[in-house]
């Protein structure tokens, strides 16, 4: 069982990449299967080597480590062998149209109300004829020449599909600049390295009507197909949104690989979104199966509510690492325990880090205020208890209530006006310390 992964390296890689990504490296992890990076970089104009790196990245983070790793533009002898072999079939024909040229073709089927397939006009040019373009400069673009019958594939999330190929165009598989397009070397790849299960997004569904009559003329095995439903957000397809969705972007403000994976995942399909630490669990309940047609909307802000529940999930073990790297070379479990349910992201800890157990300058509005705050501090042992009972006996004796009562002691414990809750963090402070700040000392 080999899945395979084949982004373009054109740009990064966002959510909808990735999801492919997670779900062909889960389907082979649950069967016992390899997972290939297949990097497409055919296209040598776009292809760019720091996406290559970006793709390898972001995958890395995710924990998606792949079994091996092919690149096309290193195969290029194997292409040639294939046309050669689609030529001689007599399945791959030289093309003179223009751009221009095509398109009046297409707009004159459309408004006939006929489907826009190529007419194959270049299939009767006599020799001369050709010979003639090639004198005036012209370089031809190829097609494959389809075969009229049905093509059908049971797609484990589709079901059964079934195409015609008569209604389909002859696609082209080298462009008059000579690049191959996706079509031919997606193909023979998919032959030659020995691919069994090949899971894409549905936007290539009429291409795999096309690939499996490729297979059959360079006489490959035909893979499982599956196509996974589109994801789109409320404000329209997730291409359009590259720039939010691209996963450096994600991992940049402090979105977590896990929270990623727990959701894309399991959307669009039967199982509930929940959090999950790790992806064994997520190896554990994959069904390819489970996964439906209709395609799926979601919010960006998804992920935002999400993460929380995943850092609420790691133990310090789980994380020690990551919050040295913050520099955070001194916090340790008891901290990590109250602090984990109140942060959205792990960065998050530098704040209350600072705030909690770095000398601080108060902001003392009002001294007598916080003199007599000062006066009524629990004795210890503190709990998250201790912040209430301490605020009743402050009303108690002051009369004080609301933001009167709250912002002096926020500025006063904090030095700023806004941050996470004291509540939390008043026994993390300490009371010695809060006792300092209190009085107007730096502590
Ligand atoms: N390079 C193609 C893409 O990024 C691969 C599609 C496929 O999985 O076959 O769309």
């Amino acid at each position: 069982m080999l899945t395979r992964f084949a982004p373009s390296p054109t740009g990064f890689l966002h959510l909808g990449n990735i999801r492919t990504a997670l779900l062909c490296w889960l389907y082979a992890r649950k069967t016992g299967g390899n997972f290939l990076l297949r990097i497409d970089d055919t296209d040598t104009e776009r292809s760019k080597p720091e996406y290559v790196d970006a793709i390898k990245e972001d995958l890395t983070w995710m924990g998606l480590q792949w079994d091996a790793i092919a690149f096309q533009s290193e195969r290029f002898d194997i292409y040639h062998a294939a046309v050669e072999k689609l030529k001689a079939a007599g399945r791959f024909y030289p093309c003179y149209e223009t751009p221009e040229e095509l398109e009046v073709k297409r707009k004159m089927l459309l408004s006939r109300g006929k489907p826009p397939i190529y007419d194959r006009a270049a299939l009767k040019l006599t020799d001369a004829q050709k010979a003639q373009y090639e004198a005036e400069g012209k370089t031809p673009h190829w097609r494959f020449k389809l075969r009229e019958g049905e093509i059908r594939w049971q797609d484990e999330i589709h079901g059964e599909m079934q195409f015609e190929g008569a209604n389909l165009s002859d696609p082209i598989l080298i462009r008059e600049n000579g690049l191959y397009t996706y079509m031919l070397p997606s193909a023979v790849d998919d032959v030659e390295l020995g691919v069994t299960h090949v899971l894409r997004g549905e936007d290539h569904i009429s291409n795999t009507a096309i690939q499996i009559q490729l297979f059959e003329a360079l006489g490959g095995d035909i893979p499982n197909f599956a196509h996974n439903a589109l994801i789109k957000t409320r404000e329209g397809k997730l291409s359009k949104r590259k720039g939010d969705s691209a996963i450096h972007h994600l991992r940049e403000k402090g979105i977590e690989p896990m929270t990623i994976a727990s959701f894309l995942a399991k959307l669009g399909s039967s199982d509930p979104i929940e959090p999950q630490k790790s992806l064994q669990t997520l190896i554990d309940s994959f069904d390819i199966q489970k996964f439906s047609r209709s395609s799926t909307l979601y919010d960006m802000e998804d992920l935002d509510r999400l993460n929380p529940k995943i850092l609420h999930l790691y133990d310090f073990s789980d994380v020690e690492v990551r919050l040295q790297e913050l520099g955070l070379t001194r916090v340790d479990v008891e901290f990590w325990e109250a602090v984990k349910g109140n942060i959205e992201t792990l960065a998050e800890v530098v704040e209350w880090w600072r705030i909690c157990k770095e000398p601080l300058t108060p902001e003392i509005e009002d001294a007598a205020f916080a003199r007599d705050a000062a006066a009524l501090l629990p004795e210890g042992p503190w709990t998250a208890e201790t912040w209430g009972h301490w605020v009743e006996s402050i009303k108690a004796q002051t009369g004080r209530k609301g933001k009167a009562l709250f912002m002096p002691l926020r500025k006063a414990l904090t030095g700023m006006e806004h941050g996470p809750e004291l509540k939390v963090m008043l026994p993390l402070i300490g009371r010695e310390r809060a006792l300092a700040r209190l009085n107007g000392q730096t502590a």
